[in-house]
């Protein structure tokens, strides 16, 4: 006799995360990776830390909190770390949301906000961006209702490359009711260069419903060792410290994380001239003839609707690969000058 095994049947509907492609003998332009690998130094501490992996990790990662607290003069009880940011978007929707609670996010936005809400037991709530493909601030504060428990303002968007301006995000956090909690995913922010676009940890600081979350991952070169963190109130530090899953921080990503951070200024050079590239990108796009939103992210987002996915296959055929949404456009990221002109090529001759 068969018997159903009882697991969470909503689990069906759920969207799965899709990673970028590596197709071997490729460009990787699909991840939103840096094209260079760690440091020699930050290779040096990782070697250091793997020789002690038969340890346990610090489950608080008290010496990287500590340095982050030095860094962004934030006192360490508003410091949560986690296992990559994705992990912390997660633990935001566990420490804030009740079974069917709402989390608010723009869409197009990062594709975990979704998948998160709902491995949460949470209800999404999409809103579209605008025709610029920037967050409807308006349109998102529309969409709070007594239900809502959480709203992700992904700022630069992913997979947009758009912002929302000190203006404009300071208009929005003065009308969200104080119980809603606000995070501001700054994922990209070591890439921002426009000096509208607010450092989140103005808003932190200063409102006990604003969160802002930071990754190793992006500028700092880290993605495969997974180490983000979150700055927020202590009360929300707590809640979200709570939900952590033990251990999940490793130790060999606490000890790159805080050697990345003593070669700041070597990695926040490459920002730089990723920055000078991604100017160079969008411009010969836009002399070719696409259509690319102004970002302030390591990539170039083309709403090439329908075109996408040929698009996509195109540059495939070029050894690009980039990160096609079908039906609405592709996201391309920064790689070196040299990977760029490859990708360029391939645009060139769609
Ligand atoms: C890449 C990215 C992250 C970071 O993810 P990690 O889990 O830290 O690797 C978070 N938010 C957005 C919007 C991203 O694009």
């Amino acid at each position: 006799m068969s018997s159903e095994i009882p697991t969470r049947a909503d689990l069906a509907a759920l969207p799965s995360y899709v990673p970028g492609a590596s197709v071997p003998g490729a460009i990787k332009l699909a991840s939103n990776e840096v094209p260079g690998g760690p440091l020699p130094s930050v290779a040096e501490a990782i070697a250091r830390a793997t020789a002690e992996a038969n340890r346990y990790p610090d489950m608080a990662a008290t010496a990287l909190v500590e340095r982050l607290s030095a860094e962004l003069d934030v006192a360490t009880n508003r410091i949560a770390v986690g296992c990559g940011s994705v992990s912390l978007c997660q633990q935001f929707v566990q420490a804030t949301c009740h079974p069917g609670e709402e989390v608010v996010f723009a869409w197009r936005s990062f594709e975990a906000y979704p998948i998160v809400t709902q491995v949460g037991n949470a209800t999404p709530v999409r809103v579209p961006l605008t025709h610029s493909h920037t967050h409807d601030l308006d349109a998102m504060l529309a969409a709070i209702t007594p239900k809502t428990r959480l709203v992700f303002v992904c700022n630069p968007n992913n997979p947009t490359g758009t912002t929302v301006d000190r203006q404009e995000l300071t208009r929005f956090l003065d009308r969200v009711p104080p119980h809603v909690v606000v995070v501001l995913d700054e994922a990209y922010r070591e890439f921002v260069t426009d000096a509208d676009v607010p450092d989140g940890l103005e808003f932190a600081r200063a409102r006990r419903n604003v969160a802002v979350l930071r990754t190793f991952s992006k500028a700092y070169g880290l993605a495969g060792l997974r180490v983000g963190y979150a700055i927020a109130a202590p009360e929300l530090v707590d809640a979200v410290r709570k939900v952590y899953v033990a251990f999940s921080v490793n130790a060999v990503a606490q000890a790159a994380a805080i050697a990345s951070l003593d070669a700041k200024e070597e990695l926040l050079a490459r920002c730089a001239d990723m920055a000078l590239e991604r100017e160079r990108v969008r411009d010969t796009l836009l002399e070719l003839g696409y259509e690319v939103p102004p970002t302030q992210a390591n990539f170039v987002w083309l709403p090439l609707g329908e075109r996408t996915m040929a698009f996509a296959e195109h540059a495939l055929e070029h050894k690009v690969v980039v990160r096609p949404f079908a039906g609405e456009g592709a996201r391309v990221t920064i790689g070196t000058p040299s990977e760029n002109d490859v990708f360029l090529e391939a645009a060139r001759s769609f």
